[in-house]
């Protein structure tokens, strides 16, 4: 069953996914809210390219706690005031079951990363939320595994859960994580629950998002979330894996043609 994200309530676009809407929606947008201007200028060149949905983090869930932990509330604000600028709903992590309120006050969809996917104080503060929450799969979860924390969030009463598939830890070195592309067709054969992937986290290289964004689309996804930033280079998270917003436009018409394929 479908999913949206925003409407008239952020006034931004009502984003459809899952169910019966067409094409692959897609959810664009640096790692992290690296600053006002700079998430503004991602939100605006990410819409220019063709994204549907933005994101961006402002809390961090970071390996070293001595890397950068993200802007936080200020964060969300900078994200709230991008959506205003383009109309795009707004797709941001949630860490803490304390802060479920919070961030559901700024965002349209709430992230539940790989690292908090069986925290499961904090899946049933989301599942108390009015917001959407897009539930990351662990990095080292089963598919069962994630259809069970999903219940945790449905079962207090958040009916709006889409599944991430973002890459499973393996053996393999040349990916940051292995993306299971089979998960697609498996969780949409067991589960009513819209599928989105995320290549960016799924591979950790920029120049294997494409390919496997498009692959997700002929496999069938509901939706991608997609690192994008306009100087990967100096991005202050994941810049490797990101890919430009000009990467991003050339492959928003061939996601449109598989989309239309499968
Ligand atoms: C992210 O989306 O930037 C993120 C931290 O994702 P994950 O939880 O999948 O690592
Ligand atoms: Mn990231």
């Amino acid at each position: 069953s479908a999913v949206t994200l925003g409407g008239p309530q952020t006034r931004s676009e009502a984003v459809v996914i899952g169910g019966d809407a067409a094409g692959v929606p897609v959810i664009a947008g640096p790692c992290s809210v690296e600053g006002e201007r700079e998430i503004l200028a991602a939100a605006e060149a990410c819409k220019a390219a063709g994204a549907d949905a933005l994101r961006g983090g402002a809390f961090k869930p970071r390996t070293n706690p001595y890397s950068f932990q993200g802007f936080g509330e200020d964060g969300l604000k900078m994200l709230a005031a991008a959506r205003d600028a383009t109309g795009l709903p707004v797709v941001t992590e949630v860490l803490t079951p304390t802060d479920v309120d919070l961030v559901s006050k700024y965002a349209d969809c709430l992230q539940v990363g790989t690292r908090n996917s069986q925290n499961y104080k904090l899946l049933e503060a989301c599942g108390k939320s009015d917001k959407p929450v897009l539930l990351k799969r662990g990095m080292a979860m089963t598919l069962d595994e994630l259809l069970q924390a999903s219940e945790y969030v449905l079962s207090g009463g958040n009916q709006d859960v889409i599944l991430c598939e973002r890459g499973i830890r393996t053996f393999e070195n040349h990916t940051r994580n292995t993306l299971s592309l089979s998960a697609v067709a498996e969780l949409h054969r067991v589960s009513h629950l819209p599928v989105v992937i995320d290549p960016s986290h799924g591979t950790g290289k920029a120049h294997l998002v494409p390919s496997m964004a498009l692959a997700a689309a002929a496999a069938g996804c509901d939706g991608l979330a997609i690192e994008v930033h306009p100087e990967p280079a100096k991005a202050l998270t994941d810049g490797a894996q990101s890919i430009t917003p000009a990467v991003l436009a050339e492959l928003m018409p061939k996601l449109k043609k598989v989309a239309e394929a499968v």
